[in-house]
């Protein structure tokens, strides 16, 4: 079943693969080990397209790649790789390398009654465990390249390139149904969904991101299974739903949740945008504008904030509740304060870790009213802050969605600019 593909037929682009990955498939391939860019470097590969980044494939263990490398650190538990870093700071890159695993039968591996409260003991110098359902806990046994393209999760995904010899490994047609545009499950999808409920995600997250069909047989048990993602633990259906809001496709990939039938419970921040009952017009457009924006910036190539992302997307869950205080008389600040607890509370929960971004979009929020106050030291205090961009760049995004004044949008744009004297002369304006 092993096709080795030469560069006629897969037509990689040899030019579009990073040097920093090269040189890591080299240093391995000097040392005699096997490797191979492999997974979705390889499919963008094929398709054109420029990777974002690269992992590599290889048959050395995590302890052997460490070694090679002067800077590689060993990460991970339930799934152990090795990241190699080149570089520094905020242009520092940082290749991925797993090594070859096995594809192990449900039944070889050791079953835990596994929940999210999983212990340690329980995992404890096990190499391959599941929980009732089957779901795969740890991943971390040895074996073959034919079983590790067999554990991957879709045709297209599951190619090793080696860019010295130019030929591309290929085990399950990926070739064939990149050519066709289409997604197929690896195996039989109902168990391997069951395995891992999070390819149910990843597979509407590559069609809308690609533009592929979903092949039937993978498709038809996506809304039977979708319960299976209550398993999921919360901390990694959040990085998922990151994930699909910055593929640069954020908007198709809403609609295609919807077309699947996954628009109400999977992800319970999205069900403002989502559902229809939870809908109304304003919030709808500025969501809308919110995205479309994240998109395009990710089509320039520029970052785009998960917290950008998220205030926006609870912005108006924020302004009802808001609104609702402030009839009852409360003090503006203070429960614009309050209403943000409740919108954590009701649509995050407590996802620890998450300390970062839950004060970066608290920061985006708290900053408006602020904008509506041109006067007095305020404005100058407002500019110096350090997450004064996320907050402007908020503001501006009110104002196209009709929201707050343009004029006011404007006004902040030309006083971030201004020098000092000119700052005095827009406020006297202001007035
Ligand atoms: P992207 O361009 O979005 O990063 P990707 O295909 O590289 O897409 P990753 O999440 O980076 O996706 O995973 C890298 C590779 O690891 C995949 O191409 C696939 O072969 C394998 N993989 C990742 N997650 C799973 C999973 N849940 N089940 C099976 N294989 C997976
Ligand atoms: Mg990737």
């Amino acid at each position: 079943k092993r096709a080795e593909v030469p560069q006629s037929e897969h037509g990689i682009d040899r030019s579009l693969v990073d040097d920093r990955a090269l040189k890591v498939v080299q240093t391995l391939a000097d040392a005699g080990y096997e490797a191979y860019i492999v997974g979705g470097a390889v499919r963008d590969l094929i398709l054109g397209l420029r990777p974002k980044d690269f992992d590599v494939a290889t048959n050395a263990t995590p302890e052997q790649v460490k070694a090679l490398f002067k800077r590689a650190f060993i990460i991970g538990r339930r799934f152990r790789i090795v990241h190699v870093v080149f570089g520094r700071g905020r242009e520092h890159e940082v290749i991925e390398v797993s090594t070859f695993r096995a594809n192990l039968d449900v039944a070889d591996a050791e079953q835990v009654a596994g929940n999210e409260k999983t212990s340690k003991s329980d995992l404890a110098g096990k190499s391959h465990v599941v929980d009732a359902s089957g779901r795969v806990l740890r991943d971390n046994v040895w074996g073959p390249q034919i079983e590790d393209a067999a554990r991957r999760d879709f045709t297209i995904n599951a190619m090793y390139y080696d860019p010295q010899r130019e030929i591309v490994v290929d085990y399950h047609h990926g070739i064939r149904d990149a050519k066709k545009r289409l997604l197929r499950m690896i195996g039989d999808p109902d168990a391997r969904y069951r395995e891992d409920p999070v390819r149910i995600i990843r597979v509407v997250r590559f069609a809308a991101k690609l533009g592929f069909e979903i092949e039937p047989k993978t498709r038809e048990p996506i809304r039977r299974m979708a319960e299976l993602l209550d398993n999921v633990p919360a901390s990694r259906m959040f990085d998922e739903m990151i994930k699909l809001l910055q593929t640069g496709h954020a908007l198709a990939s809403l609609e295609q949740l919807r077309k699947e039938g996954l628009h109400r419970g999977v992800f319970p921040i999205l069900d403002v945008v989502l559902d229809e009952s939870q809908r109304h017009d304003g919030r709808e457009k500025f969501v809308r504008l919110a995205l479309a924006d994240t998109d395009r910036r990710v089509s320039e190539s520029k970052p785009v904030a998960p917290s950008f992302m998220l205030a926006s997307m609870l912005w108006h869950d924020v302004l009802d509740r808001w609104e609702r205080r402030r009839q009852q008389g409360e003090h503006p600040f203070p429960s614009l304060q309050a209403a943000i607890d409740e919108v954590f509370d009701a649509r995050i929960g407590d996802i620890s870790g998450r300390g970062k971004l839950a004060a970066d979009m608290r920061e985006i929020w708290m900053m408006q009213p602020r904008f509506e106050k041109r006067a007095g030291n305020g404005p100058i205090v407002l500019v110096e802050q350090p997450r004064f961009r996320a907050g402007f760049d908020f503001l501006r995004l009110r104002a196209e969605a009709g929201e707050v004044d343009a004029e006011l949008a404007r006004w902040w744009e030309d006083f971030s600019l201004a020098d000092a004297p000119r700052q005095r002369e827009l406020l006297d304006l202001a007035r």
